[in-house]
């Protein structure tokens, strides 16, 4: 196991107690943000690490990614077939809770390019597309991440590793034909969504376990590698490969899931790395928070 040295980066987190939204009974725990930053924020280990609260993302730079007309629907709250592939509720205060975790991915990718690592206490809402909803994603925010800052000219090329149990379908299409950005989704296979065409693309077999799955990573961040070194590292660290993940096949112990980060963390040293938390439906949702818990000690080198 390796500790990270003083030399070695520590995150910033962002959070804010708007990413929370009431969706009544829903297998999405959005419960998880408060509870992730709770265990953070009065924690000994985590006394340096600062905690910045983001603002929401201006509306006009979803247009970076997303189209007007998609916009339009999702701003006034208008059902349309471009938003009835969510399976989220459709209301004001969960619009705004997506902006606002957009505005968190771009902060704490600000504050990796400045710091090393960035985290985000939410975010990778991977499922949605430039032009539709799907999933439990309205907007995309680590597709608007990347071009904000493209635009800006302070990145030009950016690597997205998604390890969500579930494919990164919509930023797979966002980027399809983009040079400047390498996607990379390993995920099981026989699971939701439709699959599109990441840069490299590993679909894991039901059951996959530690060792294995741990072999194909280790090898794909290697062959990555010699492809591609980009200006930063987007990670989206879901915690759905777990064994007792409801939504999700693999059976990852939480043990396999550190180990998991840690490669992330240590896989381009020297490259800007931003974080953001994916999904997580353990059956114990408090398996959930102590996955999410677990990578950001993991982040901050005390794992
Ligand atoms: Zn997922």
């Amino acid at each position: 196991m390796q500790k990270n040295s003083s030399a070695e980066p520590s995150p910033v987190f962002v959070y804010s107690s708007g990413y929370d939204m009431d969706l009544g009974p829903h297998v999405f725990p959005s419960v998880k943000f408060g509870f992730l930053y709770a265990r953070l924020v009065d924690n000994p280990k985590f006394k340096k690490h600062r905690f910045h609260e983001p603002e929401p993302l201006e509306p006009g730079l979803a247009n970076l990614v997303h189209t007007k007309p998609y916009l339009q629907d999702l701003n006034t709250l208008t059902m349309s077939p471009r938003l009835n592939r969510s399976e989220l509720p459709l209301n004001r205060e969960i619009v705004d809770a997506f902006y606002l975790a957009c505005g968190g991915t771009l902060l704490a990718s600000r504050l990796a390019l400045q710091h090393g690592r960035g985290m985000n206490l939410s975010g990778g809402f991977h499922h949605s597309y430039h032009d539709h909803a799907e999933g439990f994603c309205y907007l995309n925010d680590v597709a608007i991440a990347i071009r904000v800052l493209q635009k800006e000219r302070v990145i030009r090329t950016a690597i997205v590793v998604d390890l969500d149990v579930h494919q990164g379908n919509g930023t797979a299409k966002i980027f399809a034909k983009d040079d400047s950005v390498f996607t990379f989704s390993m995920h099981e296979q026989n699971n939701y969504p439709v699959k599109e065409e990441s840069d490299l693309d590993i679909g894991l077999e039901t059951g996959c376990r530690d060792e294995q799955y741990l072999g194909h990573l280790s090898q794909a961040l290697h062959d990555i590698k010699q492809r591609f070194v980009p200006d930063i590292v987007f990670y989206l660290a879901g915690v759905d490969p777990y064994e007792h993940d409801r939504l999700g096949g693999l059976s990852l112990t939480k043990k396999g899931m550190a180990e998991r980060d840690r490669m992330v963390r240590d896989f381009m040293p020297g490259v800007p790395l931003v974080t953001m938390l994916a999904g997580g439906y353990a059956e114990n949702t408090m398996d959930t928070i102590d996955l999410h818990y677990q990578t950001c000690e993991v982040l901050a080198g005390i794992r």
